[in-house]
């Protein structure tokens, strides 16, 4: 691999006694996907809150482009590039009561809306463009509510994309999603990571996504990486197959 925009390196976290990530090492290359696998509690949700800094490694490192960013708290590691796709209904739930009644005010003050209308002059150019690369132009009117839960997610997406990341974290995107919609997010999601040289990790519990639309899969199991490689290499491994993928 070139040099990897983002590098864990034994990565280790516990819970009391539990050991959730125990020694997991990790290289994302620009522009591919890796899909991160393995049963209920293995670990993978932790690893993606140590690979953004929402939680605080025991031990281990995480690097991008080269550079250590093990420690630095989740608002650096997300202006830094690392992205994460967050369900849009937590988005508005992380605000705080007084946040809401703020964005109610914000509306009030002559010199903040003049602000607003000055960023709505350009802003609306960019963020059509973002909903044409989900393909969601469509819906750019429609509030989100009424949109349909695959729509959504769509949407979850461009708003990741805002910040123009160059590492995707995807805990779970397409829980709750039809069978057909969960491959046709992965597929947009694989094609826009190409395109933006972008790195997505995602994790995923429908095998077909997974061998469909990973260039890589890991797989967790107790929190230690089971086994990792290409979709062919990781399904031939017997070890996989006895614990994980029960064939
Ligand atoms: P996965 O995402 O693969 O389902 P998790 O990373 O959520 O796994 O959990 C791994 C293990 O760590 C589980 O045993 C879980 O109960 C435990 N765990 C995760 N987060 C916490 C926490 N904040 N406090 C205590 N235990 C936790
Ligand atoms: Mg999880």
């Amino acid at each position: 691999m070139s040099q990897p925009v983002l590098e864990a390196e034994n990565l280790a976290k516990r819970f009391g006694g539990v050991r959730a990530v125990d020694d997991v090492s990790l290289a994302l290359a620009a522009g591919e996907v890796l899909a991160m696998i393995g049963p209920n509690g293995a670990g993978k949700s932790t690893c993606f809150n140590l690979l953004n800094g929402q939680v605080r490694a025991d031990g281990g490192h995480v690097r991008l482009h080269g550079r250590e960013i093990t420690g630095l708290p989740p608002r650096k590691v997300w202006r830094l590039g690392v992205g994460r796709t967050f369900q849009v209904a937590a988005v508005f739930a992380s605000m705080t009561v007084l946040e809401t009644v703020q964005v109610a005010l914000l509306s009030r003050d002559r010199r903040l809306w003049r602000l607003w209308r000055r960023a709505n002059r350009h802003m609306p150019g960019r963020a059509r463009e973002l909903l044409r690369q989900v393909g969601m132009d469509w819906a750019a009117e429609r509030t989100c509510g009424t949109l349909a839960y695959g729509d959504v997610k769509r949407v979850e997406l461009a708003i990741a994309l805002a910040n123009d990341p160059t590492v995707l974290l995807m805990d779970e995107p397409t829980a709750g999603m039809a069978a057909e919609e969960r491959g046709q997010l992965m597929a947009l999601t694989q094609q826009i990571a190409r395109t933006r040289k972008m790195a997505v990790l995602f994790t995923e519990h429908d095998m077909d996504v997974v061998f469909g639309h990973a260039d890589r899969v890991l797989v967790l199991h107790q929190g230690r990486v089971l086994a990792h490689g290409t979709p062919t290499e990781v399904r031939g491994e017997p070890e996989v197959q006895r614990v994980y993928l029960g064939e």
